[in-house]
């Protein structure tokens, strides 16, 4: 039987009506966008790591390529991780062969667990077994509920591949390139690069609208922002805060923060000044207007102070 030209339009209202539900699912779907072809970014809130939902903070997501996916970060409880990963499961079937850590935070590790799998890979900088070792006893006492009442050391996921020098992943059709960096906004940092959509996971080498938070080197994390310029890349995910459609969109408040931080530290001590007047005094009214300053700002310069002192 043929289909009538009324039963037609029944028939391509319906599968248009199913396809805006399917993609508005998408959307429902644990606050995914498409951020780039194939690459699914989940934004994290602005909230302060003290208050409740300080596991749904940074930015995650993952790659699709054609023979399997990618996850980069998992999100800051193993609750976070399992949505991450039932949400994929809506958008594809195949296989999770990788999951990359870009650094040691909790809020990018502790959902690692939901994905524990023996065909899944681990992978991380060079020195991120080591700080996750180091930072196992912090994590169970500070974020018990953000793994599980009766959780263990062992239910904090280390990487098994670990990343010394810039290093490419095969998904099938898609290659990511990896790249460690030394001591910046932490120990531990590491960037993805989607080669085929010139797509920068940058971690928390970049923040924005949230206030960056510095627990590695000042300086050095100001290195990372220069290499990173150099950079051939089309999108930006930072660690926190809104995708970026250009690199210097992406990075130019957070480098005016840290060159903030930087020169009017090394004038307070070049002028005498002792740790909690720099504190008292340096960038007092949010001149860029950071969400979390009250919150962060004083323990940037308490760091930047402590390593600027001995120069
Ligand atoms: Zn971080």
């Amino acid at each position: 039987m043929f289909p009538t030209k009324k039963f037609t339009f029944y028939l391509l209202f319906t599968l248009a009506f199913l396809r805006a539900a399917t993609s508005s699912e998408t959307n429902q779907n644990f606050n995914l966008t498409e951020i780039a072809e194939n690459n699914y970014a989940h934004l994290g809130k602005h909230v302060s790591i003290e208050n409740r939902g300080n596991d749904d903070i940074a930015n995650i997501g993952f790659i699709i390529g054609a023979d399997c996916v990618a996850i980069i970060d998992t999100g800051g409880s193993i609750n976070i991780g399992k949505k991450l990963k039932n949400s994929i499961h809506k958008i594809t079937k195949k296989p999770i062969c990788y999951v990359i850590n870009t650094h040691v935070h909790f809020d990018h590790i502790l959902g690692n667990k939901a994905f524990v799998n023996k065909n899944t890979n681990f992978v991380g900088h060079k020195n991120l077994a080591e700080a996750i070792n180091q930072n196992r006893d912090f994590f169970l006492t500070q974020f018990k509920n953000n793994l599980s009442p009766d959780a263990k050391m062992s239910d904090i996921i280390s990487p098994n591949i670990l990343i010394e020098e810039s290093t490419q992943l095969e998904l099938g059709g898609r290659t990511l390139t990896l790249i460690p960096f030394t001591i910046s906004h932490s120990h531990s940092d590491l960037i993805v690069i989607d080669n085929k959509t010139k797509t920068l996971w940058s971690g928390d080498l970049i923040f924005r609208e949230r206030i960056p938070s510095l627990t590695g080197s000042l300086k050095g994390w100001l290195e990372a922002i220069e290499k990173i310029k150099k950079l051939d890349v089309k999108v930006v995910v930072p660690g926190h805060g809104d995708v970026a459609s250009s690199l210097n969109d992406a990075i130019k408040k957070q480098e005016d923060y840290l060159n903030l931080l930087l020169n009017e530290t090394r004038q307070a001590i070049n002028e005498g000044k002792f740790i909690n007047e720099a504190m008292e005094t340096i960038d007092k009214d949010n001149q860029l207007k950071w969400i979390l300053h009250d919150y962060q700002h004083s323990t940037n310069i308490n760091r930047a102070y402590t390593e600027l002192e001995w120069e």
